[in-house]
């Protein structure tokens, strides 16, 4: 599932529409992407309007809409806010106007000059709007990069709950949102701590720092590196990048068959650790090391 990196570098595909009028929108009404707002009610609320900007939030992409072009040079404030959920194999690119929608092609914003697609052939991805406000993403937790992303804040967050494990903690989105299974491993293994490390044991504030340091090396890496020159190949998990974090990254080890730790050149372990497959080095990170 794409994590935060990849989300940002999948709104990035679809930001030449910003500005644009909406000539049209086709849809596969009946695919699951549209189980929280039917098809037709996307439809009429989009047709005509134009989008004014976009941002992502962890796993989150939002695309805004309004009577005017862009935001910074109309002054328009949205009106409508389209949210997208790329799921386990949700794709965005853009392709010319006159593009003819194919069978997993499940929503497509079409303006004079171009074609928004999102293709999904899998289906857990969602794509569904918000009741008109200024901010839908008023309350979302402060995401890992945010200022307000202290470590007071992060206390605050994780004192009940000391004896869950740090993966979990890391996977859970309403504390570190956009991060994901390969990301988690990553913060754990650069601490570095066991995954299956409790929360009383760890040392919140080396966490939050390296957290934000692999939070912003990979949208580096992933996003920034990888710049949307031809949109038309999209963005597609696991498929979609011809840049990714560097040889001293654990992610360019942690799957491979004999992968070893690229600090130690251990062996990697692997196992199930907060219901997610996990890879870490047993010399760097051994069981029950206290990190307080
Ligand atoms: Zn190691």
């Amino acid at each position: 599932m794409p994590e935060l990196a990849e989300v940002e570098l999948a709104r990035r595909i679809w930001e030449p529409g910003i500005g644009q009028q909406i000539v049209a929108v086709d849809s596969h009404p009946r695919t699951r992407v549209y189980r929280d707002t039917p098809a037709s009610i996307i439809e009429s609320a989009l047709s005509t309007t134009f989008i004014v900007s976009s941002r992502s939030h962890g796993k989150r992409i939002l695309f805004s809409f309004g009577n005017g072009g862009s935001r910074k040079s109309t002054g328009t404030n949205p009106t409508t806010h389209l949210e997208l959920h790329l799921g386990m194999a949700g794709r965005l690119f853009l392709a010319g106007h006159d593009y003819e929608t194919t069978k997993h092609d499940h929503f497509i914003l079409r303006t004079k000059k171009l074609s928004l697609v999102y293709s999904d052939y899998r289906q857990f991805g969602r794509v569904y709007l918000h009741d008109p406000c200024v901010d839908p993403w008023e309350s979302l937790p402060v995401e890992v990069l945010d200022a307000r992303f202290t470590l007071a804040g992060l206390r605050r967050l994780t004192i009940r709950r000391m004896r869950t494990t740090l993966k979990a903690l890391l996977l859970d989105q309403t504390v570190f949102p956009g991060v994901g299974n390969w990301m988690a491993d990553e913060i754990c293994w650069r601490i570095p701590c066991h995954p299956g490390t409790r929360l009383q044991e760890l040392n919140l504030a080396r966490l939050r720092t390296v957290s934000r340091q692999v939070c912003r090396g990979a949208l580096h890496h992933v996003a920034d590196k990888n710049p949307p020159r031809d949109g038309t190949r999209g963005f597609s998990p696991g498929s979609y990048v011809e840049q990714v974090p560097p040889r001293r990254w654990l992610f360019q080890h942690r799957w491979k068959a004999g992968g070893s730790c690229p600090r130690c050149r251990s062996p990697l372990s692997r196992g199930t650790i907060a219901t997610r497959t996990t890879a870490w080095c047993p010399t760097c990170q051994p069981e029950g090391k206290s990190q307080a």
